[in-house]
C-alpha cells in the first residue's frame, strides 16, 4: 500500500473521497477493458472471435459512460427494457447490435425495438411471439427473433439468479421449442434468427453452462434437419467473478473453455451476454465511517453507504470484501470484529457481517468487487440520494454520474390542490 493509502489506477481513493465525497462509485477503464478482452482473447483462442458479438448484458450497470466505453471496444448489448435501449443508444451503442432480452416485453418496448432496428428479439414465450407479430405488421416490417429455450439444467447458484431451471419464469421449456419455432417460421411478421439461452448469474463451474450448450446444439441440429436454419446461438451471461480473496473464480479463457469446445467446428454466428463478468470487479464503493458504536454482543460501524447504495447483501445475503483506505498508523486501535452497516431503519441494512478491522471514527473504507449490480440496484429508499459515480482513467478521474441532490428527490412529486 502506498502512503497515501488504496489506490485505483495511479489515482489514491482518499483523494477521490476529498472530491467528489462519499458514498462513491469508482470504476477502473482499464479493468473494464481488460475484462472486455478476457472474452476477446478466449474467443480467439478457439478461432470464434470474427463470428462472435458480445453483447454486454446493461442490467449489471448502465451508466452511459460504462456503456460507452464497450460500444468502443465493439461490443454490442444485452437489453432487457425500453429504458435500456434508449441508454445504449444515448451511449452511442450500434442497434444493430442489440438483443432485446426479458420474459414481459411491452408493445411499446417491442416497438421502439423495431423501429431502432435492433439485431434479435429473445423471445420469452408462444405468447410473446404473437404480439410480436403483430407489432411488426402494424409497423410492415419483420422482427428478427430468436427463442430464449430454458434447458432445465441446474446452475448450480443462487436461488434468486439461478433461471435455468424447468421451474424459472424464463424462456419456454427446451422440449416445447421446436413446436413454437415451427410456428414462428410461419408467422408472417417473424424471421427466425437464431436461439437463446441463458441460465443464471455467479456461476462458477464451467459444467452447467457446456450442459445446457450441448442441449441447444442438438436443438439448432434438430431444427435443421426440419428445415429451420439458424443464423445465430446466443449463450448467455453468467459467468461468475470473485468476491471473496479466498474463493477465486476461474479465468475467463478456463470457464469458457468447455463451452466453446463444442462451438468451434459449426457455421452459427455466436452471441454472448456476459454482466456481472465484464463489470464486477472493475468497481468498487468508497465510503465513510461515521459512527462507531461498540456493544455488548457485536461492535457496528456505521458508514455512509447503506443497502439503498448497494443492496447485493441485504438481498442475497452476498460477501463483498471490505477493506480500508488508508495506510494503517499507530494511532489505529487494535482490529476487531465489526459489523459493517448503514444508516438505513431495517435490520437488514447490512453491507459485511463479522468484519475484522482496526477502524476509527473518519476511516475510508472500500467495498470491492461492487461494479455489478451496485449502482444499478441502487434506491432512494430513506430519501437518500444516489451515490456519485467516477471513472479511473491511469492518472485522472471523471465524474460520470453526479451525486443526486435532496429536492431532486421529491422534484416529481405534488401535494393535493
Ligand atoms: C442478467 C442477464 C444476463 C447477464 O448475466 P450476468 O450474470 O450478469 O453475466 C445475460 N442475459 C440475460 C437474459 C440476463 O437476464
Amino acid at each position: 500500500m502506498h502512503q497515501d493509502g488504496l489506490r485505483v489506477e495511479g489515482v489514491a481513493l482518499a483523494g477521490i473521497a476529498a472530491r467528489f465525497g462519499t458514498p462513491c462509485y469508482v470504476y477502473s477503464r482499464a479493468a473494464l477493458t481488460a475484462a472486455y478482452a478476457g472474452y476477446r482473447d478466449a474467443l480467439q483462442a478457439h478461432g470464434l472471435a470474427d463470428r462472435s458479438l458480445i453483447c454486454y448484458a446493461v442490467k449489471a450497470n448502465s451508466n452511459l459512460a460504462i456503456l460507452n466505453l464497450f460500444a468502443r471496444l465493439g461490443a454490442g448489448f444485452d437489453i432487457v427494457s425500453a429504458g435500456e435501449l434508449a441508454r445504449v443508444l444515448a451511449a452511442g451503442g450500434s442497434p444493430e447490435k442489440i438483443v432485446f432480452s426479458g420474459v414481459g416485453k411491452s408493445r411499446a418496448e417491442m416497438r421502439a425495438a423495431l423501429e431502432a432496428g435492433i439485431h434479435c428479439f429473445n423471445v420469452e414465450s408462444a405468447s410473446e411471439l404473437d404480439h410480436l407479430n403483430e407489432v411488426a405488421g402494424s409497423l410492415g416490417r419483420r422482427a428478427p427473433v430468436s427463442l430464449r429455450v430454458n434447458p432445465d439444467v441446474d446452475a448450480r447458484t443462487h436461488p434468486y439468479i439461478s433461471t435455468g431451471l424447468k421451474s424459472a419464469k424464463f424462456g419456454v421449456a427446451i422440449a416445447d421449442a421446436f413446436d413454437i419455432y415451427r410456428r414462428a417460421a410461419s408467422l408472417p411478421h417473424i424471421a427466425v434468427k437464431g436461439i437463446d439461452c441463458h441460465i443464471g448469474s455467479q456461476l462458477l463451474d464451467p459444467a452447467p453452462a457446456a450442459e445446457a450448450a450441448d442441449k441447444v446444439l442438438a436443438l439448432v441440429d434438430r431444427l435443421a434437419a426440419a428445415g429451420i436454419v439458424l443464423e445465430h446461438i446466443d449463450l448467455g451471461g453468467g459467468m461468475g467473478i470473485q468476491y471473496r480473496a479466498d474463493e477465486p473464480a476461474p479465468a475467463t479463457t478456463d470457464y469458457l473453455a468447455p463451452m466453446l469446445a463444442k462451438l468451434a467446428g459449426r457455421r452459427e454466428k455466436l452471441v454472448f451476454e456476459p454482466g456481472r463478468s465484464l463489470v464486477g470487479n472493475a468497481g468498487l464503493l468508497l465510503t465513510r465511517v461515521d459512527v462507531l458504536k461498540p456493544g455488548e454482543e457485536k461492535h457496528f460501524a456505521v458508514v455512509d453507504a447503506a443497502m439503498n447504495d448497494l443492496m447485493r447483501p441485504a438481498l442475497y445475503d452476498a460477501w463483498h470484501d471490505i477493506v480500508k483506505v488508508g495506510a494503517d498508523d499507530t494511532a489505529t486501535g487494535a482490529a476487531m470484529s465489526y459489523e459493517i452497516v448503514g444508516p438505513v431503519c431495517e435490520s437488514g441494512d447490512f453491507l459485511g457481517h463479522d468484519r475484522l478491522l482496526a477502524l476509527r471514527e473518519g476511516d475510508l473504507l472500500a467495498i470491492l468487487s461492487a461494479g455489478a449490480y451496485g449502482m444499478a440496484m441502487a434506491s432512494n429508499y430513506n430519501t437518500r440520494p444516489r451515490a456519485a459515480e467516477v471513472m479511473v482513467d491511469g492518472g485522472s478521474v471523471h465524474l460520470i454520474r453526479r451525486r443526486e441532490e435532496i429536492a431532486e428527490l421529491f422534484a416529481l412529486e405534488s401535494v393535493l390542490p
